[in-house]
């Protein structure tokens, strides 16, 4: 089974927070040109910087252009959110050019490039945090003192030094993704392996039908659930009649193919809430547990006549006929009880001639 990781970083929700970043980084740019402002008022410092200038208008403005195409351009908008990312660099580094620190954030577009983790976004990045700088530095920043060539050449470095560290840290991402890709797929196949065991160790091979052990858990928790609640079930007991006769005429396969027969006859014609199993042998249980007595009763009749009408091939079309006991459940009976009231329906069944359904009666 496939596992989309791209479902799991879900990328729209990483990509709205980033925009949201974006505009508290212009909210921190105003209230430090405040602070910026009040030390200066307090050293009585006449350079003023505007606290909201003409650039941060621009910006805000660049940032809505993003908003817009974020939300019009889907497709693309892991690039849009870089752009985005430049763009707040260029713009605070435009505005305030002589803050050398304020370069550091053209490191902006390369770490949230990291977010894709993928190799061309974070070249992408690179490119476009390259270009602005260079844009910046010939558009703006060679005109103060305080920059020159080296810093074209020391930044440059810098951000190609910024990219390969990006590429390394998205490739140990990459290596831990493929490390839990694989403990989920493995994962994934424990459960699927565990559902099949489980199902394996309920049913039995030949029949398909619930097994013996699967049956006593289910009749356990039945009985359990009856004395807490008041509901009735009923536990029948389905033999095939001389089936030792059928084993020793046509053999053991035949026996075999007719039982496979039997059963699946038993599990086509109970509901999903019955529960059919192959107690041993040549010998049945069906559970019933959504219906009264009468009705229960009569979808036996229609399984032993379904089935004393059908003619195996194996058996040269000769039929099979069964014997059934059926036992009521009332609340206070245990399980034994059950089983012997069950069971002696079906001797008495066997007994008075075979092919047919007896109720257990309790001995008044
Ligand atoms: P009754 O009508 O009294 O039930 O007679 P019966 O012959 O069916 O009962 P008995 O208990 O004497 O014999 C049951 C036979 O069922 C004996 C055994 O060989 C056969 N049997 C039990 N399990 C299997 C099985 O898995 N495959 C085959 N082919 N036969 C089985
Ligand atoms: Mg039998
Ligand atoms: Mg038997």
């Amino acid at each position: 089974m496939g596992f989309d990781f791209l479902q799991l970083v879900n990328l729209p929700r990483w990509n709205r927070k980033l925009l949201f970043g974006y505009w508290v980084m212009i909210i921190i740019s105003v209230i430090a040109t405040s602070v910026y402002n009040l030390i200066a008022f307090l050293n009585h410092n006449n350079q003023y910087a505007p606290v909201v200038s003409m650039n941060t208008l621009w910006i805000c403005v660049a940032l809505l252009c993003i908003e817009a195409l974020h939300y019009w351009m889907n497709r693309w908008n892991d690039y849009i959110i870089i752009i985005g990312g430049a763009a707040i660099a260029f713009g605070l580094i435009f505005t305030f050019p002589t803050v050398s620190a304020l370069l550091t954030i053209l490191y902006l577009p390369i770490l949230i490039s990291i977010f894709y983790f993928q190799i061309r976004k974070v070249v992408f990045s690179y490119l476009v945090s390259l270009t602005c700088f260079y844009a910046l530095y010939f558009l703006n920043l060679c005109y103060h003192d305080k920059y020159n060539v080296s810093d074209l050449i020391a930044m440059t470095s810098v951000l190609t030094v910024g990219a390969a560290a990006a590429l390394a840290i998205m490739s140990r991402g990459s290596e831990l993704m493929a490390h839990l890709r694989t403990s989920i797929a493995s994962s994934q196949d424990l459960l699927i392996k565990n559902i099949i065991m489980d199902k394996l160790a309920k049913t039995d091979a030949l029949t398909d039908l619930y097994n013996h052990m699967a049956f006593h858990e289910y009749l356990d928790k039945l009985i359990e659930q009856g004395e807490k609640y008041k509901f009735s079930f009923q536990l029948a007991l389905l033999d095939i009649d001389h089936f030792k006769k059928v084993n020793d005429t046509y053999g053991h396969r035949a026996g075999d193919a007719v039982l496979t027969k039997v059963a699946q006859t038993m599990k086509e014609m109970v509901s999903l809430n019955d529960f059919p199993a192959r107690y041993g042998g040549e010998e049945f249980a069906i559970i019933f547990t959504d219906m009264e007595l009468g009705e229960s009763l009569l979808n036996l009749e229609n399984i032993r006549k379904r089935i004393e009408g059908m003619s195996h091939e194996e058996l040269k079309g000769q039929s099979v006929t069964i014997s059934i006991g059926v036992h009521d459940y009332k609340k206070g009976c245990s399980k034994e009880e059950l089983f012997a009231g069950a069971d002696s329906a079906l001797y008495e069944a066997k007994r008075s001639g075979r092919n047919r359904t007896i109720v257990y009666r309790p001995p008044k």
